[in-house]
């Protein structure tokens, strides 16, 4: 018999357990080509058997008159013993009142004795011991064992059975896919101990706050949640909740964000795999994202999907092709009399053969997500260096020319030599090529961003923080931090004119800046007041359509020849 249990042919032990020689020897007799066979000569010594044994039993022959224990007692012990009760009985009897009771107290099955039919002896023992296994693998996939909640394919099963039962008939139902931020981190940095601590703890807040409902609810995988269940109006007011348990419980890991994907008012003809797997694209897709921490499907999100696919499928043949196209957008420096030319920011497009042209915004967290960004970035660099190398020989002058290092690419071990590669092959310095850091990339991995910056620096390459003022960066962590420039979030400019707290920071980004004695650039800055102001305020360099948008790199040779 194939097992998955026990992963292949193996023979199972019989334990035989009756008083009578002649008895055990003929049961024995029968069963020995099939199975290892044990014997025991009471009650008692079958406890101690199946304690001491090193192999499992899968099956007990159980006589009911026996003296030291019968079987009625050994029964009664069975059944207050986990160990005991996992093997199945079956009972041999000649007496045909107590068959019922000893069935009512345990015993899967009953053999008449005397034993003149083997064939259907063996069977039936083939057929208990078959069903037990069965059951032991159900109910060891029924249940996830860190966290006590179901396994996604019980779940699945389970929500199957509440449609054709008809219980959730005239009940709304709703899909969430629970995730938790940056859980990996969590492991790496505080230890899978405490990663599955956070996990349990989150399952048991689940559970409380689903008991009350329509509800079930699985661990789908590492730390992902399904939750099926009826309608909630409020989905802020239930995740608040959620969070507000999470903040009674100490974690050492700190601050935990959990995200959550709502497919609404599902209908009953979408199979339980497709219900959760909207809801997890609508959660995936706020991945990373700072402001929203509930996503609703809809079912444009499918339309989304299957773009995003396309994209993942036709990035290498792209690369090949050279559809990406890098732009430059010129940095111009404003403190000193009329604004001077000091460097350009490269940034990719996708001129695609039969979705046109797309714009970073849609395909960078796209491949962010995936890992695919390095291949991608690392072309972009190289096309970068590329041009810096030709202005240089064309003009004879060296227009620096940033690049954005994703925050993926502070992971990879070989950037480093990567990016001193390129630029080697380029003839170009290190200190020629700028690279764009994002400011949200501490969030991350701070200890490994500031190594990875250290070692960067000191190979020459000029470190700009990206996106300032939307990460988590304190002031302590930015002095610990080598870098060459800030470049304030465009948010800020965009809102200075209309609000004082813009303002107010815009001023404070400044200061920091004349702090870390470095200079600071402003980027999205598109009218003449924002740029006065700015300068006013000490601001040094000014990148924005009032300048221009990113161009061509052919169309860029104006500002050059200017
Ligand atoms: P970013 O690094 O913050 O780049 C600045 C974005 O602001 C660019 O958007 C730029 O076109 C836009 N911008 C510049 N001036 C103005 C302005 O005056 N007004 C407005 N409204 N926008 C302005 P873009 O090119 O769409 O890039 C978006 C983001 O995609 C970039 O944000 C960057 O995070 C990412 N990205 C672009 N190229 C690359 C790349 O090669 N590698 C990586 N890893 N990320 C890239
Ligand atoms: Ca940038
Ligand atoms: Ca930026």
């Amino acid at each position: 018999m194939y097992n998955a249990l026990y992963g292949g042919e193996v023979k199972r032990k019989i334990l035989i357990v009756d008083d009578e020689d002649i008895n055990r020897e003929l049961l024995g007799n029968m069963l020995i080509d099939d199975y290892d066979i044990a014997y025991a000569e009471n009650g008692k010594e079958a406890i101690d058997c199946i304690k001491n044994s090193d192999e499992k039993i899968s099956l007990i022959l159980l006589d009911l008159m026996m003296p030291v224990m019968d079987g009625f007692e050994f029964i009664k012990a069975y059944n207050e013993d986990q160990d005991l009760s996992s093997i199945p009985v079956i009972v041999m009897t000649s007496d045909t009142e107590s068959e019922a009771e000893i069935i009512k107290a345990g015993a899967v099955d009953f053999i008449k004795k005397p034993y003149n039919m083997p064939e259907v002896i063996i069977a039936r023992c083939e057929r208990v011991i078959e069903l037990y296994e069965k059951q032991q693998i159900i109910e060891s996939t029924q249940i996830d064992e860190l966290t006590g909640l179901y396994s996604k394919e019980y779940f699945y099963e389970y929500i199957r059975q509440m449609r054709t039962s008809g219980f959730v008939e005239d009940v709304t139902m709703d899909a969430i896919s629970l995730d938790i931020e940056h859980f990996h981190l969590i492991n790496e940095i505080y230890g899978h101990e405490e990663g599955d601590f956070v996990l349990k703890k989150i399952a048991d807040i689940i559970r409380n706050q689903i008991q009350d409902r329509i509800g079930i609810a699985c661990r789908a995988e590492a730390d992902t949640f399904y939750i099926y269940t009826d309608s909630i109006s409020d989905y802020q007011a239930f995740l608040d909740n959620i969070m507000k348990e999470i903040d009674d419980i100490a974690f050492s890991s700190g601050n935990i964000r959990l995200r959550m994907g709502i497919n609404e008012s599902i209908d009953d003809g979408e199979t339980p795999q497709s219900i959760f797997e909207h809801a997890r694209l609508a959660c995936n897709l706020i991945r990373g994202d700072y402001v929203n921490q509930i996503g609703f499907y809809d079912s444009n999100l499918h339309d989304e999907q299957i773009y995003n696919e396309k994209l993942i499928t036709d990035i290498d043949q792209a690369i090949r092709d050279k559809d990406f196209v890098v732009h430059f957008q010129p940095k111009y420096s404003i403190q000193h009399g009329e604004p001077m030319l000091t460097s350009a920011e490269a940034l990719v497009r996708w001129n695609h053969p039969t979705l046109g042209m797309i714009s970073p915004g849609k395909f960078i967290p796209l491949f962010e997500s995936n890992g695919l960004i390095q291949k991608l970035d690392e072309y972009v660099w190289e096309t970068a260096a590329y041009q810096v190398s030709r202005w240089k020989d064309k003009y004879g002058i060296t227009i620096p020319v940033s690049v954005n290092v994703s925050r993926i690419d502070i992971y990879n071990p070989d950037l480093e030599d990567t990016l001193v590669g390129i630029v080697e092959r380029y003839g170009l310095k290190t200190s020629e090529l700028y690279l764009e850091i994002t400011e949200s990339a501490y969030s991350d991995d701070a200890e490994l961003l500031v190594k990875v910056v250290n070692s960067l620096r000191d190979k020459g390459f000029e470190i700009e923080m990206d996106d300032f003022g939307t990460g988590y960066s304190s002031l302590n962590m930015l002095t610990a931090i080598p870098i060459d420039a800030l470049k304030m979030d465009m948010s800020f400019v965009r809102n200075m004119l209309k609000d004082d707290t813009s303002l107010k920071l815009v001023e404070l980004i400044i200061d920091i800046s004349r702090f870390l004695d470095v200079p600071v650039i402003a980027e999205g800055v598109e009218e003449q007041e924002q740029l006065d102001t700015l300068k006013e305020l000490g601001c040094d360099i000014i990148q924005g359509y009032y300048f221009s948008k990113p161009v061509s790199a052919k169309e860029f040779e104006e500002f050059i020849k200017a």
